[in-house]
């Protein structure tokens, strides 16, 4: 599929929801691969894009940088403390925070630093054990915590079981979401971009449905 034809998408599910035009904001996820794909959405004027690697991320990002004005940058994968601060200095947000550690990393380095990415505290909504993020049930304990040290929460995000229907995942996330004051919500791939902004998603990540697929096969 084309970024054309995707953002159309984007536009009709946002009507069909009684949604502002551009309210859910299309994060094209750039991770693994070739240069040459990533560069063609950027000369179709694209700016906002996800990778789920600071290391990858380092290495490309830099560079489309020194070529192309207005690029933001959304770090979508699991973030180790040690790379905290790579990943602050290259995002403008980060979509994984996911533990009480990470949380005083960051809000250490933002006081060093005198900025902070915008974040989204990552809820397992599923409750997989091998899946990162809070428990829906310490979600509100984590927000305020997070609050607490002046972290600039932006909003949650999930990432739904690979063999359950994603609304039930999505209600949530947005449950939790409101009853927090958040607006944020990070949901929606490349197979239910449109249902999640049936249901209030303002960041969608979408990856293959825009670039192809990856070359991790
Ligand atoms: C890779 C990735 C995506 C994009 O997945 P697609 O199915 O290619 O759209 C979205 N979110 C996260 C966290 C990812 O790692």
């Amino acid at each position: 599929m084309s970024l054309a034809e995707i953002t159309e998408r984007v536009q009709r599910a946002e009507a069909a929801a009684g949604r502002a035009p551009g309210s859910a904001r299309l994060i094209a996820v750039s991770k693994k691969q070739p240069e040459a794909r990533v560069r063609a959405i950027l000369q179709q004027s694209h700016r906002v894009f996800g990778e789920n690697r600071v290391q990858e991320a380092a290495g490309k990002w830099p560079g489309y940088r020194e070529a192309f004005d207005g690029i933001e940058l959304h770090l979508i994968g699991p973030l180790q403390t040690n790379k905290a601060r790579q990943a602050m200095e290259l995002a403008q947000a980060i979509h994984t925070l996911d533990r009480p550690r990470l949380a005083r990393t960051l809000a250490r380095l933002a006081q060093e630093m005198g900025a902070c990415p915008d974040l989204f505290i990552q809820v397992n909504t599923g409750e997989e054990p091998q899946k990162a993020g809070v428990l829906p049930a310490q979600a509100d304990d984590f927000v305020a915590e997070c609050r607490g040290m002046d972290l600039p929460v932006a909003g949650l995000m999930c990432i739904p079981p690979v063999d359950e229907a994603p609304s039930l995942h999505f209600a949530l996330l947005g449950k939790i979401a409101a009853r927090n004051g958040l607006e944020g919500l990070s949901m929606g791939m490349s197979g239910d971009f449109e249902q999640a902004v049936a249901q209030g998603a303002t960041h969608l990540r979408v990856g293959s449905a825009i670039f192809g697929a990856r070359e991790d096969g």
